[in-house]
């Protein structure tokens, strides 16, 4: 069933979650129970990321996204990067996921990978979505940035351009994350002015760990509320009580967001089914 779909039949805040395939030195089939347990919880639909090397990085995707979808009885998504790609190798991995069954993509970029001369055939996330926009058949989503993106300009020359992926095709946003709701509703708003009118996820990141915090910063940005940061602080050497109190803040933002009747909730589970399965069941009834 195409994302689309599953928003207009259920007209009420979606739940969805993100995984990811395991490195390329572990099999496959490491992340198999990890799988079922998330997909037991019955979100709407998981997505499934895709390696940022480019190459081929597709076909763990494809068989983590075929797996979710043909065998555990979840809609899925799978993420697909332009940046290393050639339009031939774009081709390639739409007729592999088509021939799959996959029919949910979440476009995007991806970043520049060191040492790899990026490809020339899509600049920006806009233009894959275009290209797949032209081959019809599968639903596009895209990414979008609460704070802003981390090279964009500002947070408006990035609005604009995230309206550019939207009249190129792309018909749903998932956020990054954030901590800090107020972040999101500007955000939303900001979207509205620019035109912007499909349904918007929120991007919820449990934070379980101290290490998962300092990466998750470097790497996207987001500002973490003294109020997030005082509890970080307090429970850092303390690795139940520290996961406990990133569930409960996590389920504090979430309840604050379906009250305010977002379009979705996507809950980068990190293949934690115990964490995907304490938020879940904490908000369920709410939805
Ligand atoms: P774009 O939408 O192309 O934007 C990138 C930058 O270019 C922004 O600053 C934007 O303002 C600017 N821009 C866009 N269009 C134009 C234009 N026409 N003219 C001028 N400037 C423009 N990475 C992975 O490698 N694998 C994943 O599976 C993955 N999943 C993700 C899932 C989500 C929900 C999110 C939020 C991010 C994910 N990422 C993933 C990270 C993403 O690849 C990076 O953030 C990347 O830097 C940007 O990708 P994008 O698709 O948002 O790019």
């Amino acid at each position: 069933m195409k994302i689309t779909s599953i928003f207009e039949q259920n007209k009420r805040t979606i739940l969805s979650f993100e995984v990811f395939p395991p490195k390329k030195t572990s099999p496959i089939e490491s992340v198999f129970s990890k799988l079922e347990e998330i997909c037991a919880l019955k979100p709407d639909f998981v997505s499934v990321t895709y390696g940022a090397g480019g190459t081929l990085g597709h076909s763990r995707t494809c068989e983590i996204a075929s797996k979710i979808k043909n065998e555990l009885g979840v809609e899925s998504v799978a993420h697909l990067t332009c940046v290393n790609s050639t339009r031939e190798m774009i081709d390639e991995t739409l007729s592999d996921f088509r021939a799959h069954n996959i029919e949910n993509i979440l476009a995007l970029r991806g970043d520049r990978v060191e040492g790899v001369e990026p490809q020339t055939d899509f600049l920006y996330a806009s233009d894959l979505c275009a290209y797949i926009k032209s081959k019809g058949g599968f639903h596009i989503s895209g990414a979008c940035y609460p704070e802003g993106h981390i090279d964009a300009e500002n947070e408006i020359a990035d609005v604009l351009n995230l309206k550019k992926k939207i009249d190129s095709g792309a018909d749903h946003l998932i956020s990054q994350l954030f901590f800090d709701n107020a972040v999101f509703y500007r955000f939303l708003e900001r979207a509205q002015i620019a035109g912007i009118h499909v349904p918007v996820e929120a991007g919820i990141m449990p934070v379980t760990n101290k290490n998962q915090i300092e990466r998750m910063v470097s790497l996207c940005g987001a500002s973490l509320p003294p109020k997030f940061v005082k509890i970080m602080q307090k429970y850092e050497s303390k690795p139940e009580a520290l996961r406990d109190a990133g569930i409960a803040y996590a389920v504090e933002q979430i309840v604050e967001l379906i009250s305010n009747g977002v379009d979705g909730i996507h809950l980068y589970t990190m293949n934690n089914p115990y964490v995907a399965a304490k938020i879940t069941a904490a908000v369920r009834n709410l939805l």
